[in-house]
């Protein structure tokens, strides 16, 4: 009966996050559509050939960004919950985030604590994609350059996860927007990305906390438990 709950609560977050994300494609569709027909037209100058192909270029690519965001909710459920190794996940993502990083002169650096095994639980490509999202929008705070650190600390039950970055910061304001649905002062931003990382690190057991100053950078530590502690205190309960 608890379960049917459960999984009837996660169909509804399910289908209220592909609605939305159906509706956010179906804009830049919409108007690429409009334009191929335009171009379509006889007698059209070159300089407006140019301008519609350069504007449905812009609305695909906003498609992809919606799309690339989403990501975690492509994969079919159910999710696999599995034992990652952190020292691997975290060379992983410093090679995924340094393509990111290496047009705006942005220096990676990942801390490990040293080199004993270090467990989480959960979906492997979700927790990839949560911290892509935040690394992303770190690596996007410093347009002219500066230091992504990734650091790694362990305590006794958790594992914390810092992504800190010296980018534009925030204001106190615009800090407790974050992680709100369409919430983006970019200007090809989603607003998706931090939402979608926010509920997949809550989902393992994850505490986030975000602290910012404008104009030095952010820092964004997140406490997960350790696969060990984490079975241990399932077997308890
Ligand atoms: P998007 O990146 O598409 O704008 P996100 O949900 O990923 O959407 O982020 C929402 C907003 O939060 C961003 O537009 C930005 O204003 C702010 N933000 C997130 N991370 C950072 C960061 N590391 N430094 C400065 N601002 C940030
Ligand atoms: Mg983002």
């Amino acid at each position: 009966m608890q379960e049917e709950i459960i999984k009837s609560e996660k169909i509804k977050i399910v289908s209220e996050m592909a609605a939305s994300v159906a509706h956010e494609i179906r804009n830049p569709l919409t108007s690429v559509r409009g334009f191929i027909q335009l171009l379509g037209e006889s007698n059209l100058s070159e300089e407006k050939k140019r301008f519609y192909q350069s504007i449905c270029l812009e609305e695909l690519d906003r498609a992809q960004l919606i799309i690339t965001d989403y990501l975690s909710l492509a994969k079919p459920e159910p999710e696999m919950i599995e034992k990652m190794n952190l020292h691997e996940e975290i060379a992983y993502l410093t090679n995924v985030l340094s393509t990111y990083a290496n047009y705006n002169n942005i220096q990676i650096e990942a801390v490990m604590p040293d080199e004993s095994p270090l467990y989480i639980l959960g979906d492997r490509y979700k927790f990839r994609q949560a911290v892509i999202n935040i690394g992303k929008n770190a690596i996007e705070a410093m347009k002219h350059g500066g230091t992504l650190d990734i650091l790694v600390k362990k305590s006794q039950e958790h594992v914390i996860l810092c992504i800190r970055d010296t980018g534009i910061g925030m204001t106190a304001e615009q800090l407790k927007r974050l992680g709100t649905p369409y919430y983006s002062t970019k200007e090809k931003g989603t607003g998706l990305g931090t939402m979608v990382s926010f509920g997949i690190l809550k989902k393992m057991n994850g505490k986030i906390e975000v602290t910012s100053t404008v104009g030095k950078g952010t820092q964004c530590t997140i406490q997960l438990p350790k696969a060990d502690a984490r079975e241990k205190s399932e077997n308890d309960g």
